[in-house]
């Protein structure tokens, strides 16, 4: 950019106007720049400071900026006053340097696309919690709805401006559907976790489809939310391949967990906090998902004490959709 900008000056003091066409064309050329630039910025966003093309970059806005600067003051701009080979050199530069933010943005893309989340049977398509950034989590919620309990869970979470993620049975929320509103009400998450809860892993095709497909049709109806969130009961068949591409042919993300509080086999809330907080702390980056169920006394408390805990170690807790769609670099307010 050096170059463009000595070739510029020295061009200020003796070169030939241009033609009408010719400032045209440039000036469109500098505008085009200008708006690849404030792309750059959005794109590179914290990373910019570190892009080796950042100085050049700038420096191709400062030159633009000045050239409108200067028009407006009614004098004849850089790019009006540069001749046709000095012009041809701007060209040039200006080109490279586009060309090499492209590279640097096709790189980076590449990178992002290997850790997007999106509906696959391979690993892009299981969650697990353990590449959730430093201290956010995700609270869960299977097998409900069950009227009073999920309710209550509800509230205790609304009383803290926390949001979870309730894994619903079909079944279930088409039995207790002024439940299943409440949790939307408190604009809770949606996600699914079968029709009626069978283990999945050795399921017939026909199985399969009533408890993936037509579960996921049904609850779609029954709340008018479109669900992008499966978890397989138990956990089973995480591994099978044509079960996994079943569940991604249903446009659904696998949601398995990082913490298992084991609040179905446990009936003491404070041994599940307990061990839950241990979990938490074994996590690599202390971040993760907690699997609760919202159909047991003991969940009722023992996961009111964990959100306390949450808040207390000031973690940040977003529903599992929400942590995905931020890893895949789409901005949540949640996690700011
Ligand atoms: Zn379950």
């Amino acid at each position: 950019m050096k170059n463009i900008l000595t070739v510029a000056l020295g061009c200020l003091i003796c070169c030939n106007v241009w033609s009408n066409e010719q400032t045209k064309y440039a000036n469109i050329y500098a505008d085009s720049l200008i708006k690849q630039f404030d792309r750059s910025l959005e794109y590179f966003d914290g990373g910019l400071l570190e892009n080796p093309f950042y100085a050049k970059i700038l420096a191709a806005r400062i030159y633009l900026e000045t050239r409108n600067a200067v028009e407006k003051n009614g004098e004849f701009s850089l790019v009006e006053v540069l001749d046709s080979e000095a012009y041809a050199h701007v060209v040039k530069q200006i080109d490279l340097i586009a060309k090499n933010i492209k590279a640097y943005q096709a790189r980076i893309k590449q990178s992002e696309i290997k850790n997007l989340i999106y509906p696959s049977s391979g690993a892009n398509g299981n969650v697990t919690g353990n590449t959730f950034p430093y201290k956010v989590w995700s609270l869960t919620f299977d097998d409900g709805p069950r009227s009073q309990r999920t309710e209550k869970i509800v509230d205790n979470l609304y009383a803290r401006s926390l949001k979870a993620s309730f894994f619903m049975l079909t079944r279930k929320a088409k039995r207790y559907p002024k439940t299943v509103d409440y949790v939307l009400d408190a604009n809770m998450e949606l996600a699914l976790h079968s029709y009626s809860h069978p283990d999945l892993s050795k399921a017939s095709d026909k199985k399969l489809e009533y408890e993936i497909s037509q579960a996921k049709d049904d609850l779609q109806k029954l709340t008018g939310k479109k669900l992008t969130l499966f978890r397989l009961p138990y956990g089973a068949g995480m591994r099978k391949t044509d079960l996994r591409e079943k569940i991604a042919k249903d446009h659904l993300i696998h949601i398995f967990w990082n913490v298992d509080t084991l609040d179905w086999k446990d009936k003491d809330p404070v041994s599940i906090y307990q061990r839950t907080i241990k979990q938490m702390s074994r996590t690599p980056r202390k971040s993760g998902v907690i699997l609760f169920h919202d159909i047991h006394a003991q969940t009722v408390i023992a996961s009111e004490m964990v959100m306390d805990y949450l808040i207390e170690q000031n973690m940040t807790v977003c529903p599992v959709g929400v942590v995905i769609l931020h890893l895949n670099t789409i901005p949540q307010d949640c996690l700011k």
